[in-house]
């Protein structure tokens, strides 16, 4: 179960720039979401709000519920994949996945059972012992995906993702990222300022403007009033 509620969601920067004014969003469980509008409407401000990477200026998150505004990100139970990779480039990628649960003293047995599954799903168990620079750029992305994977969240956030690959990677990447929610069966909020990115992964379709939520409804519906 993972139910991400935002009521009245709003973010104010230096006391004036209003990021995002009002936003009223629930994420039903399962749910593939996209937060769709062009550069600087306030997508990826709202996601950093529900990882807990922002602090909220007025209004409540819920996740499952329960009121998340001061929990601390490691306590949300979501993982965040981001444009960059953010990859640590002296470690392999067994290492790369292995990280986060090392510090959380995850035992090894199951920590080497997360990596390998994840890698098996994303098909990047031959890379394991390499370094990020010895990978494509599709590759350092299934990586930072597996990094995801491997915590086992409740909610995946996506910020952009495949922003940084080439135009064919980049719909290679959308069928792989939509299987991988089948698969997962897992809740996922996705940032895109693409629109057929939207279109085509989307269950529920944000349509974010000057910090704006301006409309949501299914990819079907927006292709219908556009
Ligand atoms: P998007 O993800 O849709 O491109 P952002 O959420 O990054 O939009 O930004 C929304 C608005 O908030 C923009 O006007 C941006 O300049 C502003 N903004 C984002 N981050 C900061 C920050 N750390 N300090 C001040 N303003 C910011
Ligand atoms: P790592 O960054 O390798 O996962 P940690 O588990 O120590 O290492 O994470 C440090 C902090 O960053 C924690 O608060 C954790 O919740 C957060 N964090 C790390 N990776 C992610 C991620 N992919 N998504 C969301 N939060 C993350």
């Amino acid at each position: 179960m993972a139910k991400v509620e935002l009521k009245g969601i709003s973010k104010v920067y230096d006391g004036s720039v209003r990021a995002v004014d009002n936003a009223n969003i629930t994420v039903n469980d399962k749910e593939f979401v996209v937060f769709v509008g062009p550069s600087g409407c306030g997508k990826s401000t709202t996601l950093r709000m529900v990882a807990g990477l922002e602090d909220i200026t007025e209004g409540e998150l819920y996740i499952d519920g329960e009121l998340m505004n001061d929990v601390p990100p490691k306590d949300r139970n979501i993982a965040m994949v981001f444009q960059n990779y953010a990859l640590y480039p002296h470690m392999t990628v067994y290492d790369n996945m292995a990280f986060g649960l090392r510090i959380k003293k995850v035992e090894k047995t199951e920590i080497d059972r997360r990596v390998h599954e994840a890698a098996r799903i994303l098909d990047i168990e031959k890379f394991l012992d390499r370094k990020p620079k010895a990978l494509s750029g599709g590759q350092r992305q299934r990586v930072a995906v597996g990094r995801a994977i491997v915590r086992n969240p409740k909610v995946f956030l996506f910020d952009e993702p495949l922003s940084n690959l080439d135009a064919k990677l980049r719909v290679q990447m959308r069928a792989e990222l939509s299987d991988l929610h089948i698969r997962l069966n897992a809740t996922m909020i996705y940032v895109t300022h693409d629109q057929v990115e939207a279109m085509t992964m989307a269950s529920k379709i944000v349509v974010m403007k000057d910090g704006k939520v301006q409309q949501i409804g299914s990819p079907l519906y927006m292709y219908n009033h556009p």
